[in-house]
């Protein structure tokens, strides 16, 4: 787990709780949650620890949700679940959820993450027809920093509800969600490889092609690889998998390659060609359970930031991305990856108010090397918010409070709320009095 994960400047100094506790249950949580309150200490939630910036971290009392996991209530015919909220979503998609025969509506990369944890930061998946992962939440219970349990929905306690539903971990703990699944479904994925400009030209088109439209772009060529998944009766497709390409090619050898291009940067390039040649040029065709087709292998470790757009923004900024890679004096990974989203309504979402594009890009840690592009970040951080981009509330970003006040509507309601809900500030953390504070 720890794999992936970048821990920055900030967590060295920052993430060192000063005591870190992983309830077995609810009472014992609210237990800790109050002493914390009576000794006037800070507190963070946290799920898988899988953020890459120091959202999830703290100097003050640092609470795992690991525990914190159970089945409460299933209701088949609606296809809703109610689960306490430090459960992970491999284990909804794995365990719990098919002995009811539904499934989650959709997922980022990877499954590692608690229900909890990848709301409150905004995960999404593709889709243009599909919201963020937190639109698939029908209610929520809160523990607010005076102890009190808040039932949250449409219905009850409105506001709060839809604060929570992205809410930074900033206004509470959530204890319990309940989601809104849907009939288990299998996914016919179909990959093929085509140039950057013919995706921008058709972006429209393309990502109303299919339930599930994304796209990578491998940097330094100007090819693209693109994914197109719809539900599907199909049987599910045997997979013929060979170590050698698998692991030995596009593992090991591409870490190697990008440990040795630390040394020889103009390699970037050559080895983007090369990955994409073998990997993304033929095209692939398969059928499987719903989260293998929605996951995919992340690799090894990775700096990486990720920026929601308006949509009708993708091809101007891709474009200037790519003229900047290939003129600029810096190297970029593969792949820069493209996704999409519909509109929704929640305060702090990336999507809230505009149909919303994803780019994230990445630089490798080879071996756990800590260089960092940072020519290839400022240059992307740049045409981003030039864009009217929104930081990924998970991932590196240098956004502030003036300038999320900007992009979003609503953002004096949701720090007004979180003042009300935790007046004494024990859900604070560096993060949260970075973006809150001018
Ligand atoms: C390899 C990798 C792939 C990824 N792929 C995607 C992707 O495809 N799409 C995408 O959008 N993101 C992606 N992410 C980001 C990831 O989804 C988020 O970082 C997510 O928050 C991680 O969940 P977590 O359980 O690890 O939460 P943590 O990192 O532990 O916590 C994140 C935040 O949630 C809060 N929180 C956790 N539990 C609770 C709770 N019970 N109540 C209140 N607040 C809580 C924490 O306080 C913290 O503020 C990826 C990350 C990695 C490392």
């Amino acid at each position: 787990m720890e794999g992936y994960i970048f821990r920055n400047w900030a967590e060295t100094f920052f993430c060192k709780p000063e005591l870190y506790f992983e309830p077995q249950d609810t009472a014992e949580l609210t237990q800790i949650v109050e002493r914390a309150r009576t000794e006037g200490k800070r507190v963070k939630v946290c799920g898988s620890r899988h953020s890459p910036s120091d959202i999830a971290c703290t100097t003050g009392y640092m609470i795992n949700m690991k525990h914190i996991n159970k089945v409460l209530s299933v209701d088949v015919d609606k296809h809703q679940i109610r689960v306490e909220a430090g459960v992970l979503l491999e284990k909804l998609n794995t365990d719990i959820l098919p002995r009811y025969g539904l499934a989650l509506s959709l997922l980022g990369a990877i499954s590692e993450q608690t229900i909890a944890g990848a709301i409150s930061t905004g995960t999404h998946g593709t889709g243009y027809d599909h919201g963020i992962m937190a639109t698939t939440i029908v209610s929520l219970e809160l523990l607010t920093g005076s102890g009190e349990v808040l039932p949250c929905s449409d219905s009850e306690n409105p506001d709060v509800f839809n604060a929570a539903l992205c809410g930074l971990g900033a206004l509470g703990i959530i204890l319990t969600v309940t989601i809104q699944c849907e009939p288990a479904f299998r996914l016919h994925e179909i990959q093929t490889s085509t140039t950057l400009d013919d995706v921008l030209d058709n972006l429209d088109s393309n990502v109303e092609s299919c339930e599930h439209f994304r796209f990578m772009w491998y940097p330094h060529t100007d090819m693209v690889m693109v994914s197109k998944v719809n539900r599907t009766e199909k049987r599910i497709t045997e997979r013929t998998s060979s170590w050698f390409w698998d692991k030995f090619v596009g593992y090991y050898a591409l870490e190697f390659s990008f440990w040795v291009s630390e040394f020889v940067p103009s390699l970037v390039p050559w080895i983007n060609r090369l990955y994409f040649l073998i990997f993304a040029s033929l095209p692939k065709e398969r059928v499987d359970i719903g989260h293998k087709v929605f996951n995919f292998d992340c690799l090894f470790k990775q700096h990486v930031t990720e920026w929601a757009i308006p949509r009708n923004k993708t091809g101007e900024v891709l474009r200037e991305l790519r003229h900047h890679v290939d003129t600029g004096r810096f190297y970029a990974h593969l792949p820069t990856e493209v996704r999409f989203t519909k509109a929704d309504d929640i305060m702090l979402s990336p999507a809230s108010g505009r149909e919303t594009c994803y780019i994230n890009i990445i630089h490798f840690r080879p071996y756990g090397r800590t260089t960092w592009n940072k020519k290839y970040w400022a240059v992307y951080e740049d045409i981003v918010i030039r864009a009217g981009g929104r930081p990924h509330w998970a991932k590196e970003h240098p956004m502030r409070n003036k300038d999320l006040s900007e992009l979003y509507p609503r953002w004096s309601k949701f720090c007004g709320l979180r003042k009300k809900l935790d007046p004494f500030g024990m859900f604070l953390n560096t993060y949260l009095e970075r973006i809150l504070s001018d």
